[in-house]
């Protein structure tokens, strides 16, 4: 069963938090702020809420200044906002939705015009979120795919570039693949990538980002130095030995680059990995192979 969403309500005035609160409550979980202060705190808060309402009117800090810092932060910036307001002119109207705002509600409250606005914006985000989600995700195996990947990907080497940040790129490619789906069937082979890529999950940090390249294909970015990305990498490939997802004994080829002052363009970083998965496959599968300058083969890179 799916949690309620959060929506939070922003009044100074008691009474007003409380009407909203009484006519969500139940349908949503709702969080109640007294101030912009708190109300920016909450929103950076898990959980996140799925929306805010928010008086125009309050003492220091107005609604209009903590929209836009709202706005401000990606970390907020996506969660829509309702002003909740006495003020009715077109101008006000106007100059809130101009700042971020997705709606205008006047008061005095009127507990079923909330209750159908909120409604209405909380299915607009939950499509965007799925939409989004859609986007950015392999539908098989819920890593990221290939579009997040290049787009990461580019970020990262901007820091790289910028900073000096480490950024390792690793590529596996299941072994011998084709021999499972000829012999146990496609629905075999897919829950055997479904396998592959949660003990991929587990076994890397949350800022590392894995990602379906298409078919038997991953990817990962690791923001560590060359040679912590080989230890990390060969320990997967020793679990992945270990998993036994179906009952089979799977293995991958994996090959481990990373960005340098000569190589800093992503395409050319997943040809150098390609390049060592290659020869870890011609040298007999199930290992892990490092395209550091001049350590492949040059027959097999060419
Ligand atoms: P190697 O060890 O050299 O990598 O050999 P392999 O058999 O793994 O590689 P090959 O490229 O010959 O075969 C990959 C197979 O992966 C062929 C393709 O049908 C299968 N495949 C690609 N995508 C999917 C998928 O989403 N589900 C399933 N079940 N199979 C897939
Ligand atoms: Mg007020
Ligand atoms: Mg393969």
């Amino acid at each position: 069963m799916n949690e309620l969403e959060t929506v939070l309500i922003v009044d100074d005035i008691k009474m007003n938090q409380l009407i909203m609160s009484q006519c969500l409550k139940g349908i949503y979980q709702v969080k109640v702020a007294q101030n912009g202060q708190d109300c920016i705190q909450l929103a950076n808060m898990d959980p996140q809420p799925d929306l805010i309402l928010l008086d125009v009117m309050m003492p220091e800090f107005d609604g209009y200044q903590v929209c836009r810092q709202l706005k401000e932060n990606p970390n907020t910036a996506k969660i829509p906002i309702i002003f909740v307001t006495g003020k009715d002119s077109d101008d006000d109207e106007q100059y809130g939705l101009e700042i971020g705002a997705v709606d205008y509600i006047t008061k005095p409250i009127r507990p079923a015009i909330v209750k159908a606005r909120v409604a209405a914006h909380i299915q607009i985000k939950n499509q965007r979120d799925a939409l989004q989600y859609l986007a950015l995700h392999d539908a098989l195996t819920g890593l990221f795919n290939r579009y997040f990947l290049e787009e990461c990907a580019q970020q990262r080497i901007a820091r790289f570039r910028r900073h000096n940040e480490p950024m390792s790129v690793v590529m596996f490619d299941i072994d011998n693949f084709k021999m499972i789906n000829d012999t146990h069937g496609h629905d075999i082979g897919d829950k055997v990538l479904q396998g592959v890529a949660k003990l991929m999950t587990q076994l890397t940090r949350k800022e590392d980002v894995v990602a379906r390249m298409g078919g038997e294909e991953f990817v990962i970015l690791m923001d560590c130095p060359l040679e912590d990305a080989v230890t990390k990498t060969q320990s997967m490939c020793d679990a992945l030995a270990g998993l036994m997802p179906c009952d089979l004994l799977v293995t991958a080829s994996f090959g481990v680059t990373a960005a340098s002052a000569d190589f800093m363009i992503f395409a050319d970083l997943v040809k150098q990995a390609d390049i060592a998965v290659y020869q870890a496959k011609y040298q007999g599968k199930n290992q892990v192979v490092c395209h550091a300058s001049g350590t492949v083969d040059q027959d097999i890179a060419t």
